[in-house]
């Protein structure tokens, strides 16, 4: 593990997910902190030996477990805060509803392990200062007291944001996977298709001196990246348009997932089924806002079908 710098006072630990750090006024912010505990005292580790700053807080992007859960290992050690939006942070505070929501009730056992459901840990809100249906409500805005902005960036979850320093380093979470990640995958973890293509368009347009995804080399020029991550969005719309376009009937979501992760040899567990699952049941959103899928209720089965082709 190594902190590599990127601007005056921001650095970077590149590994599984990257983990951002910054300084200011004498103390030390962490950017996501990692899966478990293992990792949290590893990047406790190398911040005592390279900076001995005290760290202040962790600001989390999102609540997904390989970026919050090494939070309650450092907030206990530090007795750092923990700054995130207000539905990441209840899921941050309550981790047990991340294995809920992707299974709509009380999770069983098979879906509860550290990859899905982290640690808690206790959270200080960063509240968005713009009210819902405010038309600047994705504008970026300033991180409580310090010189960090939030930049929304809706699409991967529910309420994740990115984080840009006054030193021109952009901390993109998970609003673009690399190239290798796509292609293994396919699916992504991804909850509003059609506002996820509005940010990476917002991506490729915006300037910074060092783009940091979680899941991908920082980089100086964003744009192949975003190119990338468009197509691999537009795979999977077409993926699923063309499991209904082969049926003869209309298919379940299961269904879809199923006949798409057989014709190119996928391999799930339960919990890697349920993510892929709840990224198909994106897709058929972002198919009904295109007017091209409708969904409909056939002998107790929720099912799709194509429309308007
Ligand atoms: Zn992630």
């Amino acid at each position: 593990m190594e902190l590599k710098q990127l601007g005056e006072r921001t650095w970077y630990i590149p590994g599984h997910v990257n983990i951002g750090y910054y300084e200011e006024n004498g103390q030390g912010y962490l950017i996501d902190s990692g899966l478990d505990d293992s990792q949290g005292r590893k990047i406790l580790k190398l911040l005592n030996e390279e900076r001995k700053v005290p760290l202040r807080a962790i600001v989390n992007t999102h609540s997904n477990a390989d970026h919050i859960g090494a939070n309650a290992l450092i907030q206990k050690r530090t007795d750092c805060e923990v700054w995130t939006t207000r539905i990441e942070g209840i899921l941050t505070e309550r981790t047990s509803l991340e294995p809920l929501m992707l299974w709509s009730a009380w999770p069983f056992k098979g879906i509860r392990g550290k990859f899905i459901e982290a640690k808690p840990s206790k959270v200080t809100f960063i509240d968005q200062p713009m009210a819902i249906g405010d038309p600047r409500f994705t504008d970026e805005y300033p991180i409580k007291d310090t010189d960090l902005m939030a930049v929304p960036l809706p699409g991967h979850y529910l309420d994740m944001i990115g984080v840009k320093t006054p030193d021109g380093v952009f901390f993109v979470a998970d609003a673009l996977f690399d190239p290798t990640v796509l292609a293994k995958y396919r699916f992504c973890v991804m909850l509003d298709v059609t506002s996820a293509h509005k940010t990476l368009d917002m991506i490729a347009e915006t300037d910074a001196r060092w783009f940091v995804p979680c899941h991908a080399p920082a980089t100086r020029d964003i744009r192949e990246l975003v190119r990338q991550n468009k197509e691999g969005l537009n795979w999977v719309t077409e993926a699923v348009d063309g499991a209904l376009a082969n049926s003869e009937r209309p298919l379940t979501r299961e269904e879809i997932l199923s006949r798409i992760g057989v014709a190119h040899e996928m391999e799930m567990d339960a919990p890697h089924l349920l993510l892929n699952l709840s990224c198909v049941a994106a897709h058929l959103t972002h198919l009904s806002e295109l007017d091209r899928a409708e969904p409909l209720v056939q002998d107790c089965l929720l099912v799709w079908k194509r429309k308007n082709v």
